[in-house]
């Protein structure tokens, strides 16, 4: 098996101490001074009764202490378990508990999210980690002080291929959000695959912007890593497209790997803005995670005529699938490719089990080394994912007559807002909480900036008023931003299209609402 993430950022240190190998656009760290904190790190949490397999839960904006955190998971076989900034209180502790953290480590920016919910966390007390400008408050200890007072040794139990890396949350159309086992093997498989793929380097620079609590910036973290290339992690709490396209000039970066909406923001800044920043550097583009519009990517390589604009398809669960290099984009615009490499033919299967003919839509199972490990203490669906060593991603595809995969629908009924999956069920388990509502089924309307928004269709209790606002308002406590309603609808009961079993039908709805205009 290809050796791990850990292991690699060890031999780089060694290789190229001097070389910068980690920063933000605060703090620079060179191979040698990254490996170190890892280590300290990972001595540190061992030191506070961690053992390999125990998992610390992180919550942090995007900054370079990511670089050291996975490091050091890496090393001790201690899993991450990344938390998704913009989640609020209720969402937070069920991760937490879900993945029965014995740490937490939290930014200071974010500290009050922890506190509010921290009476309900079995963490022992002190295991609460705090780093950033402020000083650590009382209850917690402070990032510094454990790093400073750790050896930098190399842990001696480090992970092996089977071990897991980190947990990664995605919500579940079932409701409760699960974790996704990503482990050593299909981390270190992938980074080698990407490294085939992109022809990536250790002369490149790569530019994270992504959240680093997301499988897109982990997994190009890890290909980075695996080449030794340098990484910059994009520290700002919000997309700020000016700012990214000076980052790339002034900072040389030679890659990055965005969503659809960001490259959308990035083209509205003014072309006599642009034209201030020089892109030399920049040869390799990646566009993933939700459907990107031929316009789009047509203007994106227009912006930036040197670089190649590669499209990937994949998920949390399955990692890579499929792949779009950029000499196919025109000829194969509206595809996202075929097969990365080292995986088995995907399968399009009908509801039967059956594949169907080329040409005809079914549902997407993909096979290959990338694919992640299950979910965390749930056996029932993990099987339900595999078809034997076939992941499903959820999709519904077709295959064209040269081996194209055309994504024609979801099977799974998720809402991708500016990149963020939403998933309806868990919205509306929230609004089936208000006093006023009878009923509600929650839809992604097509968005021409965040590609669909979250919408709401309400029915109200005999006799109750609802105001739209209000409602929006009353979700703040229990959801993220990017999930809550964008828009509310109020309806009759009879408005809701349902199944001889009573399911509201959400494409049908969607499709009604979209057909009407409203
Ligand atoms: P991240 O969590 O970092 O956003 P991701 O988007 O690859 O990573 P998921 O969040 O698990 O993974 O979302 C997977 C779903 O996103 C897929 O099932 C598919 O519906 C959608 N998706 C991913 N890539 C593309 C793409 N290139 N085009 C269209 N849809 C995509």
């Amino acid at each position: 098996a290809p050796l791990t993430i850990g292991r690699m950022l060890t031999a780089h240190a060694r290789l190229k101490p001097h070389r910068i190998g980690a920063r933000d656009l605060e703090r620079a760290l060179t191979f040698k001074e990254w490996n170190d904190r890892a280590n300290k790190l990972a001595n540190a949490l061992l030191g506070l009764g961690l053992r390999k397999g125990d998992r610390v839960a992180v919550l942090a904006y995007n900054c370079v202490e990511w670089a050291e955190i996975y490091g050091a998971a890496a090393k001790s076989g201690i899993v991450a378990v990344p938390i998704n900034f913009r989640l609020v209180g209720p969402e937070i502790r069920y991760i937490v508990e879900d993945a029965d953290a014995s740490a937490l480590i939290v930014q200071d920016v974010l500290a009050h999210e922890i506190e509010a919910i921290r009476d309900g966390l079995s963490i022992p007390a002190g295991n609460f980690v705090h780093f950033g400008q402020a000083a650590a408050p009382a209850g917690y200890r402070g990032y510094e002080d454990l790093i400073a007072a750790a050896s930098d040794a190399e842990p001696s139990d480090q992970p092996g291929p089977d071990d897991a890396w980190t947990l990664m949350y995605t919500s579940g159309t079932t409701g409760n959000p699960k974790g996704a086992i990503r482990g050593h093997r299909g981390m270190s498989m992938l980074a080698l695959m990407t490294e085939v793929e992109l022809g990536i380097h250790g002369r490149d620079d790569a530019l994270l912007v992504m959240p680093m609590c997301h499988a897109n910036s982990l997994n190009f973290f890890s290909a980075f890593v695996y080449v030794g290339a340098t990484i910059t992690i994009f520290s700002r709490k919000s997309f700020d497209p000016e700012l990214c396209l000076r980052i790339f000039g002034e900072m040389g970066a030679t890659f990055t790997s965005l969503v659809p909406t960001h490259y959308g923001m990035m083209l509205e800044v003014p072309t006599s803005q642009r034209e201030r920043f020089r892109f030399d550097r920049v040869d390799k583009l990646m566009i993933s995670s939700a459907p990107a519009r031929a316009e789009t990517k047509r203007a994106v390589m227009e912006m930036f005529p040197n670089s190649g604009l590669f499209e990937l398809y994949g998920s949390t669960e399955a990692g890579w699938v499929t792949m779009l290099h950029p000499h196919e984009q025109f000829d194969k615009l509206g595809t996202v490719g075929r097969e990365v490499v080292g995986s088995a033919p995907i399968l399009l299967l009908d509801d039967d089990g059956n594949e169907v003919p080329d040409g005809q839509p079914g549902e997407l199972f993909s096979c290959g080394p990338y694919s992640f490990d299950g979910y965390w203490r749930q056996p029932e669906k993990t099987r339900e994912a595999f078809r034997g060593d076939y992941c499903t991603v959820g999709d519904v595809a077709l295959r064209d007559e040269d081996g194209y995969i055309r994504l024609i629908d979801r099977k799974k009924n998720i809402i991708i807002t500016g990149g963020e999956n939403v998933y309806p069920t868990e919205i509306e388990a929230v609004l089936a909480g208000h006093p006023s509502l009878r009923d509600v089924a929650v839809i992604g309307l097509p968005d021409l900036k965040w590609g669909e928004r979250v919408h709401a269709v309400v029915v109200p209790r005999d006799g109750a008023t609802i105001d739209p606002g209000a409602l929006i308002d009353w979700c703040k406590p229990h959801l993220a931003g990017y999930k809550r309603p964008r828009s509310v609808m109020i309806a009759a009961a009879d408005d809701l299209p349902r199944t001889a079993t009573g399911k509201v039908q959400h494409r049908l709805l969607r499709q009604r609402i979209i057909d009407k205009g409203e």
